[in-house]
């Protein structure tokens, strides 16, 4: 395929024609990318399951720190992180995107194939969308939808006051990774660097960046039937947790020293005074799956997520009082400057 071609020449018909010759066919899909709608098939007994989000340009991603090819990756991997969250099987995507005119078209290449790797990673069938210009940045929208049975789907409503709260995985590595993008001047360690220079940085910034969804462990943690809610963390562990205490009915007391910190967040985040545990408790983009269960239940979960490959830790547990609070291991309370992120403040 050329690349020095423009967008323009090529027009909306012929830039889907492109996106479509990199879909792979799925025995789920009947009519893909073509017609006037796709026509799959869901398995029979599942519950279909759907999500939706938007990716705008300089809100949820720049173009100087983000690469085409982890932006299209991240498009569709934030979308699989709400289906893993619900317990269920990623299945099927629409993706649509508003194009700034002057985007080159090998930006529009990579980000198809980052996509579509995201998507063949996972099972997921690219069956549509949309496309149109845009006068102020690119756009990009993506719909999934999953299935599970009936009863193996979790919600944020189920969490009982004494269940545990656990989170897979390490928190604050994104919102770190964020911190060492922006090159803060307050940021020690930041100075005269940009961002990804080594190692250790470009983890960080890869978990901002190329985020995995946390599918395997969360339907795993849904067809045990030992859990009783989840989300992903997509803004901070106190904000999503304070997400499944508002529907369900309950509080919760995170234990600000039980919260897991990567190698890497504590090779940095250890010599910021103030940093560390804000960002593991409100850092945005994390996407590890936060949830409840029973604590008579700990051996069999701290299991079923090692048969994974993925790490969970205990970090708090549910209460009957609907407030959230944040302790240290000494009983004293930690107190919190901000919730988590928040689009409208
Ligand atoms: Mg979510």
């Amino acid at each position: 395929m050329k690349n020095d071609k423009k967008l323009s020449e090529l027009g909306e018909f012929g830039l889907i024609s492109r996106i479509a010759s990199g879909v792979s066919s799925s025995g789920s899909v009947i009519t893909g990318i073509g017609d006037d709608a796709a026509v799959t098939v869901s398995t029979p007994g599942m519950q279909l399951v759907t999500s939706t989000d938007m990716l705008l340009e300089d809100v949820h991603f720049r173009r100087c720190w983000h690469d085409p090819y982890r932006l299209g990756r991240k498009s569709l991997a934030v979308s699989i992180s709400d289906i893993a969250a619900m317990g269920a099987h990623p299945r099927w995507a629409l993706l649509s995107l508003a194009i700034p005119a002057d985007l080159p078209l090998t930006f529009l290449d990579d980000f198809t194939s980052g996509f579509l790797a995201m998507a063949a990673e996972h099972g997921v069938a690219l069956i549509g969308g949309d496309t149109c210009s845009s006068r102020s940045g690119l756009a990009i929208s993506v719909t999934i939808m999953g299935e599970q049975f009936p009863n193996y789907i979790l919600r944020r409503s189920g969490a009982k006051p004494g269940d545990e709260i656990w989170t897979t995985g390490s928190l604050g590595d994104a919102a770190l990774g964020l911190k060492l993008l922006e090159v803060d001047s307050d940021f020690p360690g930041s100075e005269g660097q940009v961002g990804c220079g080594d190692k250790v940085n470009q983890y960080l910034c890869s978990r901002l960046l190329d985020p995995s969804p946390r599918v395997l462990v969360g339907l795993a943690l849904a067809e045990s039937g030992l859990v009783s809610s989840m989300i992903d963390i997509s803004d901070g562990i106190l904000a999503d947790f304070g997400h499944i205490a508002e529907q369900s009915g309950v509080g919760g007391c995170l234990r600000l020293d039980d919260l897991p910190f990567s190698p890497a967040f504590r090779l940095i985040g250890d010599k910021l005074p103030l940093f560390p545990y804000q960002l593991s408790l409100t850092g945005g983009e994390d996407y590890e799956l936060c949830f409840t269960a029973s604590p008579e239940s700990r051996g069999e979960i701290a299991e079923c997520t090692k048969k994974c490959g993925v790490e969970a830790t205990p970090v708090g547990i549910v209460t009957s009082f609907p407030e959230i609070s944040v302790v240290r291991s000494d009983g004293t309370s930690y107190g919190l400057q901000t919730k988590g992120f928040n689009h409208f403040t």
